[in-house]
């Protein structure tokens, strides 16, 4: 089986490096030069366009930042709609809105291409160690196509639906994770200013009805969780602007089909406040610090 693999960034460069390590033959395209040498060095087949890594592939991955970059490589003028061959199978895994990738997949079934979206969960680590979570929308020979391939990259290979549930599922459990990181850095920051040690405030919450992965995993306050990135000043995480973008997608879906997401709107304005500020590199929780008198980076 051919893979060709296209936007070999932080996500999709480890993604490609686990089918390479998993004996696939992958060929590859990205704008950045330097993800390319980190995919010729694992042994990957660097190629000079979208087209060029396409055509000749059975299964197309793309792993790219947002929507218009997912138009433009399958559609755009250059887009591998146009080249691949009927029977080929494509798996968009970039965090994007559903009617996009329903859009696309409607355009290459009148090609007999098969389109469907499978977002993940699990961030850098996952992607390094090939333990993401994958939520695939595609009818069932899709789901049954798709699963083997994804496995060597995902631990978790979830079927949500026809195409764009995954999408669904990505940003509906976004939309929830922002809101419950702020709900947890405004309790924690109000306990710590009462007087209650930080430390003691979490191990309440973490075995009392407060707990969600937002205070036991990823606490926003330092050194309540040794590896979380609020006690290495917020490096290495899951970065702000990523969880604005998602807010933007949640919201923006939901205006769609006129569902109220109250909670989203507010804490999306957060986010992007914190972004303005120039934080928009550190982790989501460091939203903590519109509790605290002081800047956290
Ligand atoms: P990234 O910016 O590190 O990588 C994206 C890559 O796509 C870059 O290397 C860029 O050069 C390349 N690219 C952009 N346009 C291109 C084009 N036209 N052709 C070829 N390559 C192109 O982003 P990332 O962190 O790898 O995230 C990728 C997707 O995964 C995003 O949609 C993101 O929301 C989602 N996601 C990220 C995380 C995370 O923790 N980083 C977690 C879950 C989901």
């Amino acid at each position: 089986m051919k893979i060709a693999f296209i936007g070999l960034g932080n996500m999709g460069g480890s993604m490609a490096q686990n089918l390479l390590k998993s004996g696939q033959m992958v060929s590859g395209f990205d704008l950045s030069e330097q993800a390319l040498q980190h995919f010729a060095e694992a042994g990957g087949v660097i190629c000079d366009s979208p087209q060029a890594a396409a055509q000749e592939a059975d299964v197309i991955i793309t792993m790219l930042p947002a929507a218009k970059h997912v138009r433009d490589v399958y559609l755009g003028e250059h887009g591998i709609l146009a080249v691949l061959k009927a029977g080929s199978l494509c798996i968009d895994s970039s965090t994007i809105d559903p009617q996009t990738i329903k859009d696309i997949a409607a355009l290459g079934s009148e090609k007999q291409i098969q389109v469907c979206d499978a977002p993940v969960s699990g961030g850098t680590m996952g992607a390094k160690n090939g333990t993401l979570t994958f939520m695939v929308g595609a009818d069932h020979a899709g789901y049954e196509a798709v699963k083997p391939i994804l496995s060597f990259m995902g631990k978790n290979i979830v079927h949500c639906g026809a195409v764009g549930t995954g999408q669904v599922a990505k940003i509906c459990n976004n939309l929830i994770l922002g809101i419950s990181m702020t709900a947890v850095a405004e309790g924690m920051a109000l306990g710590a200013k009462l007087g209650i040690d930080p430390q003691a405030l979490a191990g309440v919450i973490n075995s009392s009805s407060g707990r969600c992965w937002s205070s036991e995993v990823n606490n926003p306050w330092p050194d309540i969780c040794e590896n979380a990135p609020a006690s290495r000043g917020y490096t290495e995480g899951f970065a702000t602007q990523l969880m604005l973008k998602d807010l933007g997608l949640a919201i923006e879906a939901a205006g769609q089909v006129k569902q109220p997401v109250l909670l989203g709107g507010l804490v999306q304005q957060l986010y992007q406040q914190l972004c303005l500020q120039g934080d928009a590199n550190l982790d989501f929780s460091s939203i903590i610090q519109h509790y605290l008198p002081t800047k956290v980076s």
